[in-house]
């Protein structure tokens, strides 16, 4: 092992303490009188192993005992400001640089002796469904190609219109006219080589048009908004009897909302349709009520609120898919309000034992 300060954790020696952090509740202070927590920590460059720091600090303090300076490495490990530079990645050099951005952030949320390199080998190994490409989903789409996902399955089935420009940031106007689908695997292979855009151009219109796009992939982003009454139930069908993590979203004028699923652990939409008829008897009235509505809802969105709701997406997916943090929205209908940036959970759900989708056991062989 050979311990190193994690390069995105600043610290500053004043007076007789040491700073360590900068954020807002996160930075730690650690009172120094001799300067010899100072030392230890300049020794942590990655350079040398355990044994070799203490023999170091030693030299520079000789009434410090070695298991006092193993202490002090252990508690600063312990903090997470340490990273174990003989770890080796089997990235290349090439994706070493275009991920590096990624994988120091990944840094601030291993623990001493984890491989952070792991993450984006996970990521860039792990196939990965998208339904829809239009305003949020080309959005989606973007923030996964920079993340590294190599394998990406995306469906969709409309055709690119002057309107889409405010908030589709993927295509350009001489795409006019053009299937988006088609126009997203051009530009996103320019913009990641590496990505595999696998695309399908087609309308959903059923449960097993879900199961046929996203069998084979780990987890479902979900941001296709038609047919507006059944897409929810159809894709909810199709990741239960998958059996698969998914992450969903939408844009209404002012706010965003997002849940977010994992079929065995969580339950699933229809879960949340009858736990929500158990606790509000106005509940099935609502819905029927919705369902029964002739208005059509026009697109009142824009790309900057668009973008919260789509990296708030891409980031769930990545916790889920990595553990790097516990996502927000398991099992949990959550909306962000963009006037003021606050986040709200509108309802929340337990699993049903006896939902009739994922109640008898999802994955049961019916895919
Ligand atoms: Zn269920």
């Amino acid at each position: 092992m050979k311990p190193k300060f994690k390069e995105t954790i600043p610290y500053f020696f004043l007076n007789n303490e040491i700073q360590i952090g900068e954020e807002e509740g996160l930075a730690g202070i650690i009172s120094d009188p001799t300067g010899s927590i100072s030392y230890l920590i300049k020794q942590l460059d990655g350079k040398r192993t355990i044994s070799e720091i203490v023999e170091e600090v030693q030299n520079k303090f000789p009434s410090i005992n070695s298991d006092e300076i193993i202490e002090g490495i252990t508690v600063l490990g312990n903090e997470g400001y340490l990273e174990d530079n003989s770890i080796e990645s089997n990235l290349d050099s090439y994706t070493l640089e275009r991920y590096k951005a990624n994988i120091n952030y990944f840094s601030l949320f291993t623990k001493f002796g984890d491989n952070k390199y792991k993450i984006q080998e996970r990521i860039s190994e792990t196939p990965i469904s998208l339904l829809g490409v239009g305003g949020l989903g080309t959005q989606v789409l973007y923030h996964l190609a920079a993340l590294g996902f190599h394998n990406i399955k995306a469906l969709d089935f409309d055709n690119i219109e002057l309107s889409n420009f405010n908030r589709q940031l993927l295509y350009s106007e001489a795409d006019i006219g053009n299937s988006k689908i088609e126009m997203a695997k051009k530009r996103i292979s320019q913009f990641n080589p590496n990505v595999n855009l696998d695309i399908t151009n087609k309308k959903i219109e059923s449960p097993q048009d879900v199961i046929d796009h996203i069998k084979g992939t780990e987890l479902v982003i979900c941001v296709a908004d038609k047919p507006t009454l059944h897409i929810a139930n159809w894709v909810n069908e199709g990741v239960v009897k998958c059996n698969l993590p998914m992450v969903y979203g939408g844009v209404l004028n002012t706010r965003g909302r997002f849940f977010s699923m994992i079929p065995s652990d969580t339950g699933c939409v229809q879960c949340h349709i009858d736990y929500a008829k158990q606790i509000n008897d106005k509940q099935e009235d609502q819905l029927n009520a919705m369902n029964n509505m002739e208005f059509t809802r026009n697109n009142a969105a824009i790309s900057p609120n668009v973008a919260i709701v789509a990296g708030t997406l891409v980031n769930e997916a990545l916790k889920i898919l990595t553990k790097i943090e516990k996502p927000l929205s398991l099992g949990k209908v959550m909306e962000v309000d963009f006037l003021n940036l606050g986040t709200n959970t509108v309802s929340s759900w337990i699993k049903q034992p006896d939902c009739p989708l994922c109640g008898q056991g999802v994955g049961s062989g019916v895919v």
